[in-house]
């Protein structure tokens, strides 16, 4: 049934429509996020003047991305680049890249980055693996049940697959493992490729439908779906060792000359700066994330590309290393839990699709081409910041001992 404009703002004033509700009496989901946001605007007082103004259609944006919508906010995107990446068997990558963030400076010194490695013909990317999960938790009798369970999963695991991609004309069950066992519960880790989607809302639905088999076949009980044991948007080691989205790496050699000219310090000192900072200052931080910024990277990139944001908590996990080659730098960043879409999520909304268009990595068959541009980018930055901070400790120390 459709309203009038008033007529909606009106029920929704004495209760009688629901925030929730209000696609259902108009015409379009514009429409319905414009009275939302007048009604909000009545209710506070606050006039929410640029978070009206977009230029995205709410139709698919209500249905399959937010609830409740009353317009945009408004990150600055710019772009840096070209960011030059020889790849394994792709055709090699030469684009500029968007990063959106309010992160003044940002972009600049990845840009340097970028620099750097086109000066030295490119970096090089591979793709390692390709592995979302879901682990359950599930409840048995006793821990001798639980181990049983462990060895059933394990034995049934192609009629487990089976079922498991009924679901999913995409998504492929690689394997259930780890299965951890805490006393009488049990954490069984599907792992999936998930083609070019992140796949989260995929292994879910496909891990439900296991489980439904599973607990069919044995007495159990699922006590969650999700047991975080995933690790599903939040650092943990079993994602840094067994890897969770896409593990990429990336390295490349950058001449003395260019160390000195473009980053304005010596391989020395970066791979001091390196050692003692990303490897020894992190290991006694206990840290997971033994690099500088991977996040600062891959935040940008994921809010410019649609990607879901909440994974910059996994996705900052990784190594950075540096080496002295005979005077020239070997630098390298390896990135085991990076989960990226180039098909669903946040990649349809129609910013991330010309993001993602501009860096010729949008739909099906392109996710690897994102993963490296990701990865090289990170590593541009990496490199510009541990850069800088070498060269300033340089100063540093020319300055103390030059007095
Ligand atoms: P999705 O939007 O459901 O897109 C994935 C689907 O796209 C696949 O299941 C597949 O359908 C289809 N598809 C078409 N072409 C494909 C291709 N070339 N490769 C792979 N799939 C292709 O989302 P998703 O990637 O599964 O999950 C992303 C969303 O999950 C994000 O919005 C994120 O915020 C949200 N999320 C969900 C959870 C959760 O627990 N559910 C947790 C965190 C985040 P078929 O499977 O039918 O083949």
């Amino acid at each position: 049934m459709d309203l009038t404009h008033d007529e909606i703002l009106e029920k929704l004033s004495n209760g009688e429509i629901r925030l929730f509700e209000i696609e259902k009496y108009t015409k379009t989901a514009n429409e319905a996020a414009d009275i939302r946001r007048e009604f909000i605007e009545n209710e506070s007082g606050v006039k929410l003047e640029h978070i009206s103004k977009y230029s995205i259609d709410m139709t698919d944006t209500a249905k399959k991305n937010i609830e409740n919508p009353i317009g945009t906010v408004q990150i600055p995107v710019g772009v840096v680049g070209p960011l030059v990446v020889n790849c394994d068997d792709d055709e090699d990558i030469n684009t500029y890249v968007p990063m959106a963030t309010t992160e003044g400076a940002l972009l600049a010194s990845v840009n340097r980055g970028c620099s750097a490695i086109r000066k030295a013909g490119g970096c090089n990317v591979s793709i390692l693996a390709n592995q979302m999960t879901r682990a359950p938790v599930i409840k048995t009798k006793s821990t001798k049940d639980a181990a049983k369970l462990k060895r059933w999963i394990n034995e049934h695991f192609n009629e487990i697959k089976k079922v498991a991609e009924t679901t999913t004309s995409h998504g492929k069950l690689l394997k259930i493992d780890p299965i951890a066992i805490v006393g009488r519960y049990a954490y069984p880790r599907f792992v999936y490729d998930s083609g070019d989607s992140m796949g989260m809302n995929m292994v879910t639905i496909a891990t439900e439908k296991a489980l439904e088999f599973i607990e069919g076949e044995n007495d159990i009980d699922v006590i969650a779906l999700s047991g975080n044991f995933c690790v599903d948007k939040k650092p943990a080691a079993v994602n840094m060792i067994e890897g969770r989205g896409k593990s990429v790496v990336a390295e490349v050699v950058i001449p003395k000359e260019i160390v000195e000219k473009t980053l304005k310090t010596t391989t020395e000192e970066i791979v001091e700066v390196n050692y003692s900072k990303n490897l020894l200052g992190s290991a006694i931080a206990g840290s997971y994330g033994y690099n500088a910024h991977f996040a600062n990277m891959v935040a940008a990139l994921f809010i410019a590309t649609g990607q879901d944001p909440a994974h910059v908590t996994e996705a900052s996990l990784g190594i950075t290393t540096a080496e002295n080659d005979d005077g020239d730098l070997y630098f390298s960043v390896t990135l085991p839990d990076l989960p990226v879409a180039t098909v669903g999520g946040g990649t349809r909304l129609e910013t991330a699709s010309e993001s993602l268009n501009l860096i010729g990595a949008k739909g099906s068959g392109k996710v690897e081409r994102f993963a490296s541009i990701v990865a090289g980018i990170v590593l541009a930055g990496e490199l510009s910041l541990i850069g800088a901070l070498a060269a300033g400790h340089l100063a540093s120390a020319h300055q103390k001992l030059g007095r």
